[in-house]
């Protein structure tokens, strides 16, 4: 049996306390249907609430069993409510997105039972109260009385030891509630409580007990059949300890909730795809411009030659040379001049294009094994080589016919501060070098005697020069060169450090592109996090009927969460298909428009996309927190109440 002693329950709004429950002394048994009558406003919604544990009593006890429930934790109700207590409400409270079968199966999920258990179980359940043939409907395909018949089979589920029924026939015809009636009257009569609370004075033939409240004080009860006083029997469904929602479960729960609002979710989706989007094709650009460098240089040579400048000395005189040729473990130094130049050929065609100093003959690895690409390295007076690109546009596609072309050049020293006289003069084409990544940079090299001619024919330049190119005596001397050559004032620097630049300009590009996603990142979260705010509101009475069924607060944090996840992670996975379209449209674009086949600027790789996706749902989860605990937190009095 359950007993309640001396219950009082006050409300206080504003100025004034109300007391809704006076002196509330009640035992109900098993077996027994009772009637909890009384006008409207008498009190008795609120005695209902704390017999089944979603309202607490002011003072009084409650006695379960024999065993004081009354100062039962948050937890401890949970778990109370889902193994003792089924609730019928008189407005049904069944989850729309959730067939029949499933909504009776909801307290069985909360609880742990296997798949096979709980379908049988609520299959059984639906037998019991008529409805076998509409398991798979929704309730919104079912007539009140069979919505109502559902969710008495919802409240049986676990077995419980009482119903609580809040005017189940409250919205229903008199040929309806007479069948409901009966039901829970057979109900009662396995060996369970069964409290109806209801303001009609129809439908008494069911009662065994009736107990008439007035103004917050039960003042009359009447006994009708003889009272049973055996203790509450029942078989133990699950007697494991309380288990929380497992995370299949929760993700089935969520993909449901997300595909009942799929366009809102999608749209959302797409907004958070945005900045990953971004994201994604910085990283994709970084991937192909690092590989890019990687490939250009054959690092080990690259890194054996260093090149020399003074900060503000525009033109560099031979005693500099001179200087740098005493530092320990120099081997050589060169002058190293870029120029402009502007060639025409025999058949008057015209290109313009940078040309660097190569050193000599001796020193020709530093560029790499792969430098020439066809012919060979200049090494005399008046020899150059030409990139691809302008030898094809001088000579036509065959490169090869470009290999012993004579033409005129026009030269300028390539200075950032004065501007130099230009030199005219011939040479001939001895071989071509690899395109650059963007024709812009694609560079002619001039033999070292070209270059040295070109530099002397003009009395500014005169054995003067931009920068030097030292040679090392060897690779691990680099290091000590160049830090000798610093504290004497030089900038010294390897190829490589000079690309390490490049990537850092890029690096520097990408942060503020990264900015700009990121904010449109923190953007997308708040989206998320009133979308789920909305549903939030939206779903309030499904999430006071979830706690009368016995979920705890986390499973119901965990359901938000999840779905901020999902959210999140679906975002994610538009923003890798966008930025995978765009990025492979654009070296497509490269590839047919520039004639680069080989160059792909943006590489994707497939753990930076999982790492994003996961990345971008993890956003989702956060933006789930203020929602999911504000959901968790609802009390399911109000929620239940919510219109
Ligand atoms: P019944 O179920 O008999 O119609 P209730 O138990 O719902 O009555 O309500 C009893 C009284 O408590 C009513 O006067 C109602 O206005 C008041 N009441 C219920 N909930 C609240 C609340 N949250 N705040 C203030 N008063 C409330």
């Amino acid at each position: 049996m359950i007993s309640l002693q001396s219950i009082e329950k006050s409300y206080h709004l504003s100025n004034q306390t109300v007391k809704v429950l006076n002196n509330i002394n009640l035992a109900l048994y098993p077996g027994e249907l009772s009637y909890l009558l009384g006008e409207s406003g008498c009190g008795k919604s609120t005695l209902l609430n704390i017999l089944g544990g979603i309202d607490k009593a002011d003072n009084g006890e409650y006695i379960f069993d024999g065993k004081n429930v009354t100062n039962f934790k948050e937890k401890d109700w949970a778990y109370f409510r889902r193994n003792k207590i089924g609730f019928v409400f008189q407005t049904f409270n069944l989850i729309p997105h959730l067939t029949a079968l499933e909504n009776i199966e909801m307290s069985m999920i909360l609880d742990g039972f296997s798949k096979t258990d709980r379908r049988a179980r609520a299959l059984e359940l639906l037998e019991l109260v008529g409805l076998k043939d509409r398991a798979s409907h929704l309730p919104n395909q079912l007539s009140g009385g069979q919505k109502q018949r559902v969710a008495i089979a919802r409240s049986l589920a676990n077995n419980p030891d009482i119903i609580l029924a809040d005017e189940p026939t409250g919205a229903l015809d008199s040929e309806n509630s007479e069948q409901i009636m009966k039901i829970l009257k057979e109900v009662s009569q396995q060996g369970k409580i069964v409290l109806v609370v209801t303001h009609s004075q129809e439908l008494l033939h069911f009662a065994d007990k009736l107990i008439k409240m007035k103004d917050g004080t039960i003042n009359e009860v009447k006994q009708i059949t003889v009272k049973n006083d055996s203790p509450i029997q029942k078989e133990k469904m699950n007697s494991n300890k309380p288990k929380k929602l497992n995370w299949g479960t929760t993700v089935k729960l969520s993909l449901r909730n997300l595909k009942n609002k799929k366009w809102r979710n999608t749209l959302t989706a797409i907004g958070a795809s945005i900045g990953i989007l971004g994201i994604v094709l910085i990283g994709a650009l970084g991937n192909g411009i690092n590989e890019k460098i990687k490939n250009s240089l054959d690092l080990k040579t690259a890194n054996s030659s260093i090149g020399v400048y003074k900060k503000g000395t525009e033109l560099l005189s031979p005693k500099v040379a001179e200087e740098i040729k005493k530092v320990k473990d120099v081997k050589a130094v060169y002058t190293y001049n870029p120029f402009s130049i502007s060639i025409e050929s025999k058949n008057e065609k015209k290109e313009t294009v940078s040309a660097d100093t190569l050193v000599p003959p001796k020193y020709k690895k530093i560029y790499g094994n792969s430098y020439i690409t066809n012919g060979r390295y200049p090494t005399k007076n008046h020899e150059l080589v030409l990139p691809e690109r302008t030898a094809q546009k001088l000579f036509g596609n065959n490169l090869k016919k470009a290999i012993g072309k004579k033409i005129k050049i026009v030269s300028q020293l390539m200075a950032m501060k004065g501007i130099y006289q230009t030199v005219q003069t011939e040479a001939t084409v001895t071989g071509t070098v690899a395109n650059s990544a963007i024709p812009i940079t694609d560079s002619a090299g001039f033999s070292y005697p070209l270059a040295m001619e070109v530099t002397n024919e003009n009395p500014e330049t005169q054995n003067k020069a931009l920068q030097y190119t030292v040679i090392p005596s060897s690779i691990d001397k680099v290091d000590s060169i160049i830090n000798k050559l610093k504290t004497k004032g030089y900038i010294a620097e390897t190829e490589e450090d000079s690309n390490k630049e490049i990537s850092n300009y890029v690096t520097m590009a990408s942060v503020a592109i990264g900015l700009l996603s990121a904010i449109s990142l923190v953007v997308s979260s708040i989206m998320i996090g009133i979308v789920l705010y909305v549903s939030v509101l939206e779903r309030t009475r499904e999430i006071g009927t979830l706690k009368a069924l016995g979920a705890f607060k986390s499973d119901i944090r965990r359901i938000f969460v999840t779905e901020g996840f999902m959210i999140g992670a679906l975002g994610g996975i538009f923003g890798v298909i966008g930025s995978m379209i765009l990025g492979k449209l654009a070296n497509f674009i490269i590839k047919e428009g520039f004639n680069k086949p080989t160059l792909q600027l943006f590489q994707f790789e497939a753990y930076q996309l999982i790492i994003i996706i996961i990345f971008s749902g993890l956003l989702g989860v956060l933006a789930s927190f203020i929602p999911a605990f504000r959901a968790s937190k609802l009390n399911p009095v109000e929620a239940l109440k919510y219109e």
